[in-house]
């Protein structure tokens, strides 16, 4: 994964964005429960009545609530009212929303700040629920004691109190608070909102208007936050994307880059098939766990704790019954991981075995059908096939089965939180508002789990993916360029050396070839012949460095070949692979292929060497006609003809052949030979073929056996000296044709 982190640093100023835009939506959607409580508990139980410092109050009440407060508490208190009466200014109004103001003075709190109302309110609770309790019982002695309002002694009217000194009567508050703290926090609350509601019925005020007003105003917020989140959510959604798939184009393009530089060797070590998974497939996989990392990584946690902490404000008795959950949660995902993990592993693995035989299977198609083999071909995909759907039916049931259970354990622990809240209730230790955005909390923390468990799922399959493509991004090409790269002189000779040449293949037991010498002149041709196998193609595989020779010396105008770029080297070589590969596009696009600055006279003069020219024009298309992917629509020899015309279209000082006339028929292959002698001039040639025909009249025969030299001549002189040329030409030629 480290490796891959790399890969974030151009997007970080996003990723953080992101991040913070995750910050926003978290707080918004853990405000949301509490605005619900209020909801519940002030706007529909207490009416709309704010546990605030009450906004109006008729003077007579004022009067009495008074009493029970000392001088500085008084002067602070109305430093915040204005008293209006019937001859303030703007009465019409004040008369609508306080209907007393026609008989009584009324109290009005001017505009505060949020925070000094709630001080205000603290500073006024004991007093208004004095005043309130003395109130109930003066009205009726009996129903108030029966309710609480108890004050020791008997009081039939306010002038019971007035007479009293201020110590007496803030002892009468203060019992009177304290025999109703005893029963819970929350009761003070409660009654203290009661009698403030009491007080604005007195007054006169509209109670259905200022419920609607509470409620619309809360559910206004509440609105406005849940947009607010939708907006967050759409934003990191985006954000998260953007840095995925560019995070994804990034890793293929090195991927693709560094696959690039491949030698054969490499491409030995991985199937193609599997390169393509990892390019593709685990690429993918990566740009997935990308998007949730960003999405969730910063989400679930911030969510999970903040509605812990808020929860227990909310209701600390209760948090055994969180942490009950978040234990079994733990122990789920956990589990998960363990049986997750190794499937997910191996999914990627059968995921590479299904392409290698569908890739197989497509590329051989003729062959599978010529040798009636479908039915073995289809059981082979079968296999694969099954093999990945067993793994993938595994890890989707593990997923399957997770979420039912975590729906077990939210609605256990709904039931649990109901059960123990609904006694509390019952009690009257809490409010319903609250227990309901309790609830609410604890669905976010198992949620905030629940997103974690995903995490779980999916980073196991991700980090298999992100070493897999590790892999190909460490692994160094073992051909690389020297450091201070030697250069040819201009223009170089091509003159090829061998000395000593041993070489084994990577995974090769043994030799391929064993200390091959000899030297290919400029303006000769040097054959290679010999039976399959021989080590033919190896050997002229090596000059163009696709595998690094084991020991000895390959030269080239004296000069070792791992001394000079491996770009400057392949320039001067034009060279036709045994396997020829067309590309898809035109004759036109094959040929400007080696030589993008070719014109039209030279295309021209190559393809009449080549022997194409005649089955090019044959085509109404000519030079335009398409050609597709691997040059499956032209005929072997047509192909090998068009390959020939490729390499010669380099103008490179060495050309190499290997096998390339073996699909020409004997006339086409003597004129093409006859052609190439006027044209080659100075080039050294290379031809590799098992034909005697076609080496015959070479300056320079080498018959390879077993990846050794047994002769080396010209064709009389082999058939003096070499018994395996002799052989090899014996078997082809008539007796009369070889002097
Ligand atoms: P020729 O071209 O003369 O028919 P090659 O040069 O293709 O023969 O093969 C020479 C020997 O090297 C053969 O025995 C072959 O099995 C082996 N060989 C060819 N290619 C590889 C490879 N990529 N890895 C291992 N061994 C190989
Ligand atoms: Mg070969």
């Amino acid at each position: 994964m480290v490796r891959i982190v790399k890969y974030a640093k151009p997007y970080v100023g996003m990723i953080l964005f992101a991040i913070a835009l995750l910050f926003a939506q978290v707080n918004l959607d853990l405000l949301l429960p509490d605005y619900m409580s209020n909801i519940v508990d002030t706007g529909i139980q207490h009416g709309g009545v704010e546990s605030s410092a009450p906004i109006a109050y008729s003077q007579e009440q004022m009067f009495y609530t008074s009493l029970f407060w000392d001088n500085e508490t008084e002067s602070m208190v109305f430093g915040y009212y204005t008293l209006l009466d019937n001859s303030s200014e703007n009465y019409d109004e004040y008369v609508n929303d306080y209907p007393l103001l026609e008989n009584q003075s009324v109290y009005v709190l001017n505009n505060l700040r949020r925070k000094d109302k709630t001080d205000l309110y603290q500073n006024m609770t004991k007093a208004i629920l004095a005043s309130f309790a003395i109130n109930q019982i003066i009205l009726n002695p009996e129903m108030a004691i029966e309710r609480g309002f108890d004050i020791g002694f008997n009081i039939t009217s306010w002038d019971n109190i007035t007479t009293l000194p201020l110590s007496v009567r803030s002892m009468i508050a203060e019992g009177i608070y304290d025999s109703f703290s005893a029963l819970g926090e929350s009761w003070i609350d409660q009654i203290t909102v009661t009698a403030i509601r009491a007080e604005y019925i007195s007054v006169g005020m509209d109670m259905d208007k200022l419920q609607r007003n509470y409620i619309l105003r809360v559910g206004a917020f509440m609105l406005l936050f849940t947009l607010l989140s939708v907006v967050c959510t759409i934003f990191v959604g985006y954000f998260a994307s953007q840095v995925a798939a560019r995070m994804a184009r990034d890793v293929r393009y090195d991927v693709f880059e560094k696959v690039e530089g491949f030698s054969s060797t490499e491409f030995d070590k991985y199937s193609t098939a599997s390169l393509i998974t990892r390019s593709t497939n685990d690429v993918t996989q990566l740009q997935m766990v990308i998007f949730f990392l960003i999405r969730l990584v910063a989400f679930a946690p911030l969510m999970g704790i903040g509605g812990i902490i808020r929860a227990l404000g909310k209701a600390q008795s209760m948090w055994w019954i969180i942490a009950l959950a978040v234990l079994i949660l733990i122990g789920l995902v956990m589990i998960t991981f363990a049986v997750g993990y190794p499937k997910f592993k191996s999914m990627q693995i059968l995921i590479d075995r299904l392409n290698l035989v569908a890739r197989e299977h497509l590329s051989g198609i003729m062959v599978i059908r010529a040798f009636n083999r479908q039915k073995f071909e289809e059981k082979r995909f079968d296999k694969a096939n099954l093999d990945l759907t067993k793994v993938t039916l595994f890890t989707n049931r593990i997923i399957v089965i997770l979420m039912p259970m975590m729906m077990l354990i939210m609605n256990g622990l709904t039931i649990g939180i109901i059960w123990v809240g609904g006694h509390e209730i019952a009690d009257a230790t809490m409010q319903v508002g609250d227990l309901m955005a309790f609830l609410t909390y604890a669905m976010q923390i198992v949620m905030s789990f629940l997103m974690i468990s995903v995490m779980f799922i999916i980073l196991p399959r991700a980090s298999v993916s992100a070493t897999r493509i590790r892999e190909v991004l460490n692994t160094e090409p073992i051909i690389n360029d020297p450091i201070k790269p030697k250069t040819f002189s201009k223009p170089p000779q091509g003159l090829i050396e061998f000395r000593n040449v041993s070489f084994r293949y990577p995974k090769g037991e043994e030799d391929a070839l064993h200390s091959i010498s000899f030297t290919a002149k400029p303006g000769e041709t040097t054959a290679l012949i010999g039976a399959t196998g021989s080590g033919k193609s190896t050997l002229v595989n090596l000059i163009p460095r696709f595998y690094d020779i084991s020991s000895g010396e390959i030269l080239i105008d004296g000069i070792d070949i791992r001394d000079i770029t491996q770009d400057d080297l392949r320039k001067q070589i034009g060279y036709v692979p045994q396997k020829n590969t067309l590309f898809s596009g035109t004759i036109e696009s094959n040929m400007r292929y080696a030589n993008e600055n070719a014109d039209q006279e030279l295309i021209q003069s190559v393809i009449e060497i080549a022997q194409a020219k005649q089955f090019i024009e044959s085509s109404s298309e000519g030079f335009s006609r398409a050609i597709s992917q691997g040059g499956s629509n032209v005929s072997g020899g047509q192909k090998q003809r068009l390959s020939i015309a490729r390499a010669l279209i380099r103008q490179s000082p060495i050309l190499i052949f290997d096998d390339s006339f073996s699909a020409l028929d004997f006339k086409t292959d003597a004129a093409l030979r006859r052609a190439l002698k006027k044209y080659i001039g100075d080039c050294t040639v290379l031809i590799v073929t098992q034909r005697v025909s076609t080496v015959m009249y070479a300056e320079q025969i080498i018959v390879l056996e077993e990846g050794k030299i047994v002769g080396k001549g010209t064709h009389n002189e082999l058939l003096k000296t070499c018994e395996t040329y002799r052989e090899i030409a014996f078997s082809q030629l008539k007796e009369d044709a070889l002097s």
